[in-house]
């Protein structure tokens, strides 16, 4: 038992500094463990993990008081915007310099100050549609399931607990940090911003601001540097959605 413990927690360290290949230290560790999986896993539980993910977060996290500049123009911006299409959303503004924004499977929504510093209201809205387009599509709850499915972590707490409310929080904290740092596909990448073009339509906004988003990345970050993704090249976004305009 205890082996497996400090295993787990060393597993959970190693891929934080993500210099060995997740996927082998995965299946090597949990050949060793009672596999939950993935046809097993339900959706609440996913969801109940990303949920208690984002406390982690926010807990280690500076957010923006609700009396500040950061967090009235945040609640300003996404006004009414309380619910899409039946998942419900909360918003918060983290007081951090990188250009960044994610939401996760449960309708969490977190805006980096940097990011609001860099962009005007519309495309601020823009990348809030790309993130609840990466939820609504799956891609985030894909993302946090195989987290959970590839943590020693979770598989141990599940084999003995069979809930995820076992994890500890420093668990849950490297879930989220994976969550929050995950690369998707350039097609998951080019769906989001699809998304966002409908999403900004349905609200009755220009999507144009979609586009507005990558060249203010471009103008301010250069052609590499891109926070959305490093797959897709702006370029092959900015075609795309210039396609679809
Ligand atoms: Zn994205």
């Amino acid at each position: 038992m205890k082996g497996t413990k400090i295993g787990s927690v060393l597993l959970a360290t190693v891929l934080l500094t993500g210099c060995i290949k997740e996927e082998n230290y995965g299946q090597a560790l949990l050949a060793g463990l009672t596999l939950v999986k993935a046809a097993t896993l339900k959706e609440s539980e996913v969801k109940k993990t990303a949920r208690l993910s984002a406390v982690e977060l926010d807990k280690k996290s500076k957010i923006a008081s609700p009396s500040s500049a950061y967090s009235k123009r945040l609640a300003r911006i996404t006004a009414g915007l309380t619910n899409v299409d039946g998942l419900k959303l909360n918003y918060k503004v983290y007081l951090n310099k990188n250009v960044n924004a994610f939401a996760m499977p449960d309708g969490t929504v977190r805006v980096y100050s940097g990011l609001m510093d860099i962009m005007p209201d519309d495309q601020v809205l823009a990348v809030i549609g790309h993130e609840i387009g990466h939820v609504k599509l799956q891609h985030s709850y894909n993302q946090m399931k195989k987290q959970m499915l590839t943590s020693a972590a979770f598989q141990a707490a599940s084999a003995t607990s069979g809930s995820v409310g076992q994890i500890s929080s420093s668990q849950l904290g490297a879930l989220a940090y994976k969550a929050v740092n995950a690369k998707f596909s350039q097609t998951d990448e080019l769906q989001a911003d699809q998304y966002s073009l409908s999403f900004l339509r349905k609200k009755g906004k220009d999507p144009k601001s979609m586009l507005d988003v990558i060249y203010t990345f471009q103008k301010k970050l250069g052609s590499g540097g891109n926070f959305l993704s490093s797959h897709p090249t702006n370029a092959q976004r900015i075609n795309a959605i210039k396609s679809k305009l």
